[in-house]
């Protein structure tokens, strides 16, 4: 007894509910600031709304054999974007499951996923981060399969020069069921694009960029765990007597100005820089990216 001074008359144990079974969500044994309200989904009763990010609702359940159980969570969410936690009392996660956008408080839908449980009492909490869904039953039965996160496999990246020509990025995956795609940490030393599933990088300067591919979930398999490699972009180097192929993106018309020179550095290569009073002369001049000092 830490704080006395009240008097006690009596107080009941009850057990836990017996799982596999049907729970609805306003029945919970405790739980933070939700509330219950009519509910105009089937079967009519009572939903618990209010649920606020970080909310939780506690269940104490008795599981009759340890094993894997497929839960259904019955729910409605005006606006998408919340996801449902099933954690254990030791507050580890046992399975979690998005909620669609259903474009209104009381258009209920049923989404499904799977947690292993340990067979025995227990406390199921239902954990709400974001929240701001609504909450009428949950379902649990013996059995489903369980989904693992599906993993990339992305090799490590050789160092590009700049002048190379594009190239494919390539990555493999566990999970054919979903693409991968990839992106760029920094578009201004390389770029990814995507045609018809097959992925291209381009250089475009000098520099470091970090490249990440993901995968999304799909029916069988969790998202995957982002891999990322570093792509180094050099440079380009001449040595001394080597041929430079002549570029026609690199060439340039000058005139006698003394200004608005700056767009043959910008590094768009592929702009004629036409400035000045218009006087174009009867010759031209170009630029290559063979540099050893940074611009
Ligand atoms: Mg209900």
């Amino acid at each position: 007894m830490v704080k006395g001074n009240w008097n006690l008359n009596w107080f009941e144990a009850v057990p836990g509910r017996s799982l596999p079974a049907k729970i609805e969500a306003e029945s919970f044994d405790v739980a933070s600031d939700v509330r219950p309200e009519t509910t105009s989904d089937d079967g009519g009763g009572q939903n618990l709304g209010y649920i606020d990010d970080g909310d939780w609702m506690d269940y104490n359940v008795t599981v009759a054999s340890a094993g894997v159980y497929t839960f259904q969570f019955r729910v409605a969410n005006s606006y998408g974007n919340g996801v449902i936690y099933i954690k254990s009392e030791d507050g580890s996660t046992l399975g979690s499951v998005t909620v669609p956008r259903t474009y209104g408080w009381q258009n209920w839908t049923t989404v499904s996923t799977t947690a292993t449980l340990a067979a025995g009492s227990q406390v199921l909490r239902i954990y709400a981060n974001p929240g701001a869904w609504n909450f009428n039953w949950f379902n649990v039965t013996q059995g489903g399969t369980v989904q693992s996160p599906a993993v990339i496999t992305f090799a490590a990246l050789p160092n590009k020069a700049v002048g190379d020509g594009d190239f494919n990025l390539v990555a493999t995956t566990t999970n054919s069921e979903t693409p991968v795609t990839f992106t760029s940490s920094n578009p201004s030393v390389l770029t990814v694009s995507n045609a018809s599933g097959v992925w291209k990088a381009s250089v475009v300067s000098a520099g470091t960029s970090t490249i990440t591919a993901s995968q999304a979930a799909s029916a069988s398999f969790l998202a995957a765990t982002n891999v990322s490699q570093t792509q180094i972009v050099t440079s380009a180097t001449v040595a001394a007597g080597q041929k430079i192929t002549i570029d026609p993106k690199r060439w340039y018309q000058l005139n006698n100005v003394s200004n608005g020179l700056d767009g043959l550095f910008d590094g768009i290569t592929d702009v004629n820089v036409e400035t000045g009073w218009g006087k174009v002369l009867p010759n031209y001049d170009a630029y290559y990216p063979c540099w050893t000092v940074k611009r």
